[in-house]
């Protein structure tokens, strides 16, 4: 699926897993498992042959972006306007939700004949949260923008004379009879993604972070075969926004019970069909209680968006670890260890690249700034696996609308799809 398209239908993790899912399902593969949990979606990959030294080649990445999400109970009426008071999600830049055409989407659940039902749904109006014009806020060009962020990012929804409450209008997206009984709704800005820059070089869209991430990873993924011995997996989490310790998040056991899952059962599988003493061997390497020893041996890719140096603002980075768009995958380092690259997982990572001629480069935050984390530690601490941590340069990371180079995000394809070969 095209990048641009990718982008966007993924207006929320629930959504994104249906993209996902798209383009896993577009090629009839009967060796890939999906396995799917609450906007998270993990794919394995069998190989042809279980034996003693089968491993799992796992990517990571995360479905979920900072946002703004409709509190349980959002209405309110000021100035003749109805609004929707949002609970904030992750870490938004908040000045760029202002002045945007923001959708919303997101989960429906509903009761209909006794039964608890699901439906995904995609709104198709704009709401908007208005900046304070310059003439009633004088010092805002001089003192910068402050947003609080309890009462100035109410959305404008509604005139008065229309619907009285939300809950009203995400009704009407069910079917007869059916009465909602919880919502997981959000906005989203509503622009769609483009191509921009003057050779049309870099990708304008909100959600980069960790979209096209995603992007890179289900594309190489679904375009890979099996391998003789190794396990291929692509994991998907949510909540990486929120600390990711939930059960669809990477700090949850979603990847460790799908891993055990697809170990017992192709272990029980080489049992039945191949009796002899060696295999007898093979299954006894991956069942559970040697899961262990085989993460130990495994390798996983964490990847998600890196800040590139920003033009206008290049003191910001530290001056000999400063990635530029366009200047390749960026290895993402940290001593103390909110990556989980160590010099292990960077060496694989570094052959990797110099074996398919892909560029790299390396960031370290400066050392009087603290340091932003993602999926790999936690992954790598409580499964034992060797994880490097990557992603391609952007700027404007969790503004509503990001950018990355289109040449950086085919360089991670080009990496995942070597790694999966
Ligand atoms: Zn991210």
């Amino acid at each position: 699926m095209d990048i641009l398209e990718f982008l966007n239908g993924s207006v929320t993790p629930y959504h994104t897993v249906e993209s996902l899912k798209t383009v896993l399902e577009a090629k009839k593969d009967n060796s890939v498992r999906l396995f799917e949990r609450g906007g998270a979606l993990i794919a394995v990959r069998l190989p042809r042959k279980v034996c003693s030294d089968s491993r799992f080649r796992i990517a990571l990445a995360h479905t979920d972006y900072p946002t703004l999400k409709i509190s349980p109970n959002p209405d309110a009426l000021a100035a003749g306007v109805r609004t929707l008071h949002p609970e904030i999600y992750g870490s938004p830049l908040f000045t760029s939700w202002l002045d945007r055409d923001l959708g919303y989407a997101g989960l429906l659940a509903y009761e209909l004949d006794g039964k608890l039902q699901t439906k995904l749904i995609r709104g198709n109006r704009l709401f908007r949260i208005p900046q304070l014009a310059v003439h009633l806020n004088r010092g805002v060009n001089q003192d910068g923008l402050k947003v609080n962020p309890q009462t100035d990012l109410n959305a404008l929804w509604t005139s008065v004379g229309g619907k009285e409450r939300f809950v009203d209008a995400l009704s009407a997206e069910l079917p007869a009879g059916a009465k909602l009984l919880d919502f997981d709704v959000q906005l989203f800005d509503a622009q769609p993604a483009v191509y921009g820059g003057f050779d049309e070089e870099w990708i304008y869209s909100g959600r980069l972070d960790n979209l096209s991430s995603c992007h890179a990873v289900v594309e190489a993924f679904a375009a890979a075969d099996a391998l003789e011995n190794d396990f291929q997996v692509a994991a998907f989490f949510n909540n990486e926004e929120v600390g990711s310790e939930t059960r669809e998040g990477a700090a949850g056991n979603f990847l460790k019970s799908v891993l055990e899952n697809v170990a017992m059962s192709a272990a029980l599988d080489s049992s039945t069909s191949l009796r002899s003493a060696q295999n007898d061997k093979s299954l006894s390497s991956l069942v559970c209680s040697e899961l262990a020893n085989v993460l130990s041996s495994s390798f996983a890719l964490s990847i998600d968006m890196a800040h590139a140096c920003h033009p206008n603002f290049v003191q910001k980075h530290e001056s000999n670890h400063a990635p530029v768009l366009g200047g390749g995958v960026v290895l993402k380092m940290n001593s103390q260890k909110r990556y989980a690259s160590d010099v292990f997982s960077n060496a694989r990572f570094k052959l990797l690249c110099g074996q398919n001629n892909i560029p790299y480069q390396t960031f370290v935050m400066r050392n009087d700034m603290p340091c932003g984390s993602t999926v790999g530690p936690a992954i790598s601490a409580s499964l034992g696996i060797p994880t490097v941590d990557i992603g391609e340069p952007m700027l404007s990371m969790h503004s509503i609308r990001e950018m990355t180079a289109k040449k950086d995000h085919q360089g991670m394809i080009a990496l995942v799809s070597a790694f999966y070969l």
